[in-house]
């Protein structure tokens, strides 16, 4: 097991780290027994190196249970003083700020309503300044990759070193088999673009259903997520908050088994030599495709000189017509999907019209 200092280095440089931060406890702590053996049968694993529950619970709808409030605290202190297990709740105000931190919550965990207002996040900001305790940052409820970024900055901004976030999944209109979409491009670009953020997935929120959480969990370990949290539940029937998605510890268990991960070394162990060698393939590959690009869009500008000068229009659409058919039936015969090429080329064509558009505005 890992202490909060060895957890603490993992949110600074995440980079070809392939163990995963397992966090895990229920959705809600509603009592102090349920609260107590439910952290005493995930200690026993050995897989969970942070305890999680919610002790401020923000309900979608009204006259639900609403979480136990401060009185969670001790219990949360009770678990990390007496099973030796770093602690972590959610906090939605500047109040639950300086509540956790009194109480010692060794971690905390911004929620995805919260995320959603810049208003909300700039006050825990606030609350936060002058500590340096090591912060979560679900996705917003939205999709919207820019939020989640701003909410980053904002603890960033505070002074505040170790910031990692929570994938959890996005609300739709639409239901698919998932509670939340898990959109894992936005995800990924933001893995993209901060390469040494510690990104952790939860699949319970993500499912919204028990059954569902392994093949969500595996996907994020197969997208080199670092670490996972997973609600569990000592009586999940009984559960006064998403009862449906808690797993008992026993079944957190065997989920773990099944992914195959190490859970015990923290350790910067190198990715192995033949993802490394794919991964040279694949880099030089994306540098061909950015040169046909940049090649394919110089062409767009000369077309628009000609066009200018000939005083032919930009958008020639039985042209456009003939380009996307040709290009559909060319990749379907290589076994691509149609609608992928369709939708690279329909991208392809934006771009080259706004070149050809500029060239004869010039
Ligand atoms: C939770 O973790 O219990 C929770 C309320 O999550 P979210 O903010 O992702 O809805
Ligand atoms: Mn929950």
């Amino acid at each position: 097991m890992k202490t909060i200092e060895q957890i603490s280095e993992l949110f600074k440089n995440t980079k070809n780290t392939r163990s995963q931060l397992i966090i895990s406890g229920p959705c809600s702590a509603e009592t102090e027994e349920q609260v107590m053996q439910t952290a005493t049968e995930l200690k026993k694993l050995n897989k969970v190196h942070v305890f999680r529950a919610g002790i401020w619970k923000p309900r979608t709808l009204p006259g639900k249970f609403e979480g136990v409030g401060n009185v969670g605290l001790e219990w949360l202190r009770n678990v990390k003083n007496e099973l030796h297990l770093p602690v972590t709740t959610e906090v939605a105000t500047a109040k639950h700020v300086y509540e956790a931190l009194k109480f010692g919550i060794d971690i905390l965990w911004i929620g995805a309503r919260t995320t959603t207002t810049p208003f909300g996040v700039q006050e825990i900001a606030d609350a936060l300044k002058g500590t340096d305790i090591p912060v979560l940052i679900k996705n917003p409820i939205s999709p919207d990759m820019d939020l989640w970024i701003g909410a980053i900055e904002r603890i960033k901004n505070a002074g505040l070193t170790k910031v990692g976030v929570i994938h959890r999944g996005f609300s739709t209109w639409e239901k698919t088999k998932y509670r939340n979409n898990p959109h894992w491009q936005i995800a990924i670009e933001l893995k993209r673009r901060f390469p040494d953020l510690l990104m952790i997935c939860d699949p319970s929120h993500i499912t919204g259903n028990k059954d569902l959480i392994y093949e969500v969990a595996q996907k994020s370990v197969d997208f080199n997520f670092g670490g996972l949290m997973i609600e569990s539940h000592i009586n999940p029937c009984e559960a006064l908050s998403d009862k449906e998605q808690q797993l008992t510890p026993n079944e957190l268990n065997d989920i773990i088994e099944r992914l195959h991960i190490s859970t015990e070394n923290f350790g910067n162990i190198p990715v192995n030599q033949k993802i490394t060698e794919i991964r040279g393939e694949i880099d030089l590959i994306d540098e061909l495709l950015i040169d046909v690009l940049g090649k394919r869009m110089q062409l767009s500008e000369k077309i628009g000189m000609y066009k200018r000068d000939n005083k032919l229009s930009i958008l020639q659409i039985n042209r456009w017509n003939e380009i996307m058919q040709t290009r559909k039936d060319k990749a379907e015969k290589l076994g691509l999907s149609g609608n992928f090429i369709e939708n690279i080329f329909k991208e392809i064509h934006i771009e080259s019209i706004n070149i050809q558009a500029k060239v004869l505005n010039q």
